[in-house]
């Protein structure tokens, strides 16, 4: 530790500073300094980046903030693969979820992935009779992805805190998990099974679809 800079240390071998912060309890090394301001400086943006367990402060606070359907209770204790703590969000529907707050501002969520969509105007109710088929709509089955969505796969999301892919299908009104993967494709396929169970009877039922 070179004078009250934490984590940076002089190299006498290669005459040169070196930055560090430990990420996960390891120690990841920041580069090779000249100047050791420059190594300083590396080691504070690191902080930002990474989040650090002695300065919360420095994060950005975006607690009681609105994205979309989230709100953003508290800054957990709980962590990104980098080591960056995550953002405790609670949606609209009441799931609470854990993101990056760097996701939060780039708007890559809006909601927990629920994605109800409610439209109120006349024509949407007079669409929602014909579309209606035992309480579920058939519209909402052939929804496009949500914008949030990032695996490609409509019900199939990464779960930052878990680390893990997780499988969702919402019907009649209710979102049906359907466990957490560390394959994506076995996601993917436990998604794929759900529809065939849930939906394929209903698209395939006798009432025409107007679309
Ligand atoms: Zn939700």
């Amino acid at each position: 530790m070179i004078d009250d800079h934490k984590d940076v240390s002089y190299d006498s071998r290669k005459g040169k500073y070196r930055a560090y912060i430990f990420v996960n309890k390891k120690r990841k090394y920041l580069g090779y300094f000249t100047d050791v301001e420059d190594a300083v400086q590396a080691r504070k943006d690191a902080e930002l980046e990474y989040g650090s367990h002695r300065t919360t402060s420095r994060m950005k606070d975006l607690s009681d903030m609105d994205f979309g359907d989230l709100k953003v209770i508290r800054l957990s204790d709980k962590r990104g693969a980098n080591g960056t703590r995550l953002w405790e969000c609670r949606c609209k529907c009441g799931e609470v979820i854990y993101v990056l707050g760097a996701s939060l501002r780039a708007g890559y969520y809006k909601s927990c992935g629920c994605n109800r969509e409610e439209k109120r105007d006349i024509g949407a109710r007079e669409h929602e009779k014909t579309d209606r088929v035992d309480g579920t709509r058939k519209t909402a089955l052939k929804a496009k992805l949500h914008k949030g969505n990032k695996s490609g796969h409509k019900g199939v999301r990464w779960n930052e805190s878990r680390q893990k892919w997780t499988a969702h299908i919402g019907f009649k009104g209710k979102q049906i998990s359907l466990g957490y993967f560390s394959e994506k494709e076995d996601a993917i396929k436990a998604r794929k099974r759900a529809e065939e169970k849930y939906f394929d009877p209903i698209l395939n039922s006798d009432t025409e679809y107007k679309g």
